[in-house]
């Protein structure tokens, strides 16, 4: 049987619905029946699942029901809020034709797709993040990537090299839809991705692309845009653009152009750095205690959006971040902070809402925060004045009075939702409107005149009128008095306690009511769209200010965080190198009570090199990670928490922090770090900055030791990164006496009997003593097993001094065998079963070593 032939056998909407639903197999389909929305067959068990609404049957069709569950229409929103969170995507289908005079069912369409990265709806969209979809494109090892932020248009595309720096940037975009060609050969760098979508070949033509984007901007080529030499970032645009414009169905004219994001724009950061400095996200998943979370106080949501952007794209041209600065310097010399951000608030999230009015979907209220939003510009502009750093934001901003006096006449105060509900067009804006309100009023007001003629002339008190949709305008008399009515009352229905009736001139009244109410309904609608025309072409405009308005509240908020957090400007030196003093942590001295110390940083081509020792909880994770936050801050033209700051030029910064296996993945902590140490080393330049953090945990000591001094040198020697390398491998503190540009720094701390005092101050040199043993009294290991520990750590130590010097690459393949006995476990109990089982006495030196290495591990 063919499909046509199974079809007939379904009723003639079924065979309807079957056809929509063949267009679209892979989403569900939300089909428009009167005031639901119902979904069939698998669709709608999916959703009766993802929605937690009741799976119920319809009729029969080819001889089975048919499994339906459904949605009241006026529900939509939250319902399609909610499957978009769970990353589906949902197609709308609704009754175009007119219910009166279709013959079989109405006739439906798919006016839209809902999907996540293509959403525009306030109501869908995390207010202040944002929300893009991305389309990947790989021939051979080159990667194009495209973006798309739809909610403002932006567009743009990139060609990560390596593997690495794909896995990069998916890791700053985040996108809610990720979009990939059919013979993409990654996998595993998108198979984590949400919203994965698999595209046809012939999506990602290069010929097709092209065409595409030019017919979007309305351009001949793309020179204008610099992409045109970016073929694989093109493929990947071409997909892009097509699926946003099949989703929405409706034309995009807020996406007006694609811009190269290249490499040596900005300082990269790959996938592990951004999440081990905890940018916008904590490594928990969450939002608190992030670098965002202390500086972002902006009062507008686009403000907060594109911080974030910023936070997580650092530029490196000197320039742009010097006028940045001048704009901070003004705003605090001159104290306008709580002077803007009234105003700016009131601007609000004007971006998103111009993406609506592109795509015609603004609703009335939208419509009239813009107009709040343009009664602002002239204050702005006035204190824009004040100072010529403002002059270029200030000219990005154009008069748009005629545009806030449209929407000033057109729209009324306080609108209603939905332009379907009426009473959003205000008055004296359109005489033929005012014209059919005053009609259908006059009528109303008609009909409660009659009311009370018809309740005098046939004494019956409990006569009304009334109107429903099916039956229209009666008047009605309750059971007990319906005997009085009147001879020329034609009856329509009887109720249980009532009678209805229809006279003569109701009817004529009806008429004219709904007439002029449809009128007027339709005249609104009408002259709603027409709001739409005469905002369009300045379009450009808009968005151009309102970015020039984010940008002024993001450096408000920049000059508001660093009075309030008394951060210094840095300034921008030629010359490679870090100098801070006193520079601090901006989250832990925000978060934590006790007060933060703070420390300097010399890093230079002299000094590149610091081996950081010092006892566990000392601060040295801390005082990296300020190091490369600082930098980052100044990178993006915020002031930094310090008493003053010198940065050269940087390319990169690098982390390799923490321990934690990659379960997801089935790659083990030691798998992770040496694949993140290799990336550093294959990638690192004089201009990087590098921060190492313990590496050789995740394995045996003697592997970790030799890793660990081995990396050490390489990037002192070889790479001469600026590098921050923690460790407890006390060993490695040698290495300033061997390498020009290393130099020993420690956390300090006093250590009193049994317990240790965390100074947390930097000082040259190496750590006198490893602090394990009282840092362990302080963590609860019971005073005897310390001294037993110490013990024998004392007689470890004569050992094991014997074999200091040793070459470790040497003593990991002479001891490979003795180290396998070693697991790695940080509990009291296998301190204790340590302890138990080590007899210094019968020991080898080199055992002894390992053992001491061990001990000090787990402490
Ligand atoms: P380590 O890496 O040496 O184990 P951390 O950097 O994790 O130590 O610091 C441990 C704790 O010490 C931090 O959580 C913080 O509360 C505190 N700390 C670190 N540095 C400082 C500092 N400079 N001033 C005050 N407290 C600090």
């Amino acid at each position: 049987m063919t499909v046509d032939e199974t079809n007939k056998q379904h009723t003639p909407m079924m065979q309807q619905y079957l056809r929509l639903k063949a267009e679209n197999p892979d989403i569900l389909l939300l089909y428009r029946m009167g005031d639901f929305y119902e979904l069939f067959y698998d669709d709608a068990k999916k959703a009766a699942k993802l929605l937690d609404i009741s799976l119920t049957k319809r009729g029969q069709s080819a001889g089975q029901p048919i499994p339906m569950a459904g949605v009241p229409y006026h529900s939509i929103e939250g319902y399609l809020a909610k499957l978009v969170q769970l990353g589906e995507s949902a197609a709308i289908c609704e009754q175009i034709g007119d219910p009166a005079t279709s013959k079989g069912p109405v006739e439906r369409q798919i006016v839209r797709i809902v999907t996540p990265g293509t959403i525009s709806d306030e109501a869908l969209l995390p207010e202040r993040q944002d929300n893009l979809i991305a389309s990947v494109y790989q021939e051979k090892d080159q990667f194009g990537l495209a973006t798309l932020d739809m909610t403002s248009g932006r567009f743009q595309l990139s060609e990560p090299n390596t593997k690495e720096s794909l896995q990069a940037e998916l890791q700053r975009i985040q996108p809610v839809e990720l979009l990939y060609c059919e013979d993409f050969a990654e996998m595993q760098i998108i198979a984590k991705a949400k919203g994965l979508r698999r595209r046809p070949i012939w999506e990602f033509e290069l010929g097709t692309a092209i065409q595409q984007l030019n017919r979007q901007f309305g351009t001949k080529d793309l020179r204008a845009f610099g992409v045109e030499k970016a073929i694989l970032g093109l493929c990947a645009a071409g997909c892009l653009l097509q699926y946003a414009k099949e989703t929405q169905r409706t034309a995009l004219p807020h996406i007006q152009s694609i811009s190269f994001i290249q490499n040596s724009d900005n300082i990269q950061l790959d996938a592990a750095t951004r999440r081990n400095l905890e940018l916008t996200q904590n490594i928990a998943g969450g939002t608190e205690h992030t670098l965002s979370a202390i500086l972002d106080k902006c009062v507008t949501p686009m403000g907060s959006r594109l911080l974030k952007r910023w936070i997580h794209q650092p530029i490196r041209d000197v320039q742009k971040l010097h006028h940045r600065q001048q704009i901070i310097d003004s705003i605090l010399q001159a104290d306008l902070v709580t002077e803007l951000q009234p105003y700016l608030q009131q601007v609000g999230d004007m971006e998103r809402i111009l993406a609506r009015v592109a795509l015609r979907s603004a609703r009335p209220r939208d419509l009239t925060r813009l107009r709040t939003a343009l009664a602002q510009l002239p204050d702005i502009q006035h204190i824009l004045k004040t100072s010529k750093n403002f002059t270029a934001l200030s000219q990005q901003i154009s008069d748009f009075s005629i545009e806030y006096d449209l929407l000033q006449h057109a729209i009324t105060d306080n609108p209603p939702l939905l332009i379907r509900d009426g009473g959003v067009i205000a008055e004296g804006y359109n005489p033929e409107l005012d014209e059919w309100r005053k009609l259908s009023a006059g009528a109303t007001q008609y009909l409660e005149e009659l009311e009370q003629r018809e309740r005098e002339s046939t004494g019956i008190d409990t006569l009304k009128i009334g109107f429903n949709a099916v039956h229209g305008y009666y008047i009605q008399i309750s059971q007990g008095q319906a005997h009085k009515a009147p001879i020329h009352y034609v009856r329509r229905q009887t109720l249980k306690n009532a009678e209805r009736y229809i006279i003569p001139e109701l009817k004529t009244y009806e008429d004219k009511v709904l007439k002029a109410k449809g009128a007027s309904l339709a005249l609104e609608k009408q002259l709603y769209e027409e709001i739409f025309d005469k905002l369009l072409p300045h379009l450009g405009q808009l968005q151009l200010a309102s970015l020039a308005l984010a940008e002024l509240d993001v450096l408000t908020n920049l000059a508001e965080r660093a009075e309030t957090l008394n951060y210094v400007k840095p300034t921008f030196t030629t010359d490679i190198g870090i100098t801070i003093q006193n520079g601090r942590h901006p989250v832990v001295e925000q978060v934590q009570k006790d007060p933060f110390i703070a420390n300097p940083v010399h890093l230079n081509q002299q000094r590149h090199l610091l081996i950081i020792t010092g006892p566990n909880m000392g601060g040295k994770s801390t005082y990296m990670r300020q190091t490369a936050l600082i930098t980052l801050m100044a990178y993006i033209g915020s002031f930094v928490p310090a008493e003053s700051a010198e940065i050269g030029p940087i390319d990169r910064i690098f982390t390799r922090i923490g321990a934690s296996d990659d379960l997801a993945s089935g790659r083990s902590t030691f798998m992770v770090e040496m694949t993140e140490m290799a990336n550093i080393l294959h990638q690192a330049t004089k201009n990087s900055l590098v921060l190492i953090d313990e590496i050789g945990r995740g394995t045996s000591t003697y592997d970790g030791l030799s890793l660990a001094w081995a990396c050490a040198e390489w990037l002192a020697n070889k790479l001469q990164s600026l590098t921050l390398f923690a460790t407890h491998y006390f060993e490695l503190t040698v290495l300033p006496e061997q390498i020009v540009g290393v130099v020993n720094v420690h956390l300090d701390a006093l250590e009193h009997k049994d317990t240790i005092a965390f100074m947390h101050t930097v000082q040259d040199g190496a750590a006198s003593k490893s602090y394990g043993l009282a840092v362990a009294a302080l963590a609860g290991v019971p005073q005897s097993v310390i001294k037993l520990a110490k013990q024998k750590l004392k007689q470890l130590e004569k050992l094991s001094q014997q074999t200091t010097g040793l070459n470790p690459q040497k003593v990991l393949q002479q001891t490979q065998g003795e180290l396998a006995l070693m697991e790695q476990d940080e509990t009291k109990n296998a301190i204790l079963d340590m302890l138990e089982t080590v007899e210094p006495d019968e020991m080898t030196p080199k055992q002894a070593l390992a053992y001491l290495y061990q001990l000090k591990k787990m402490l």
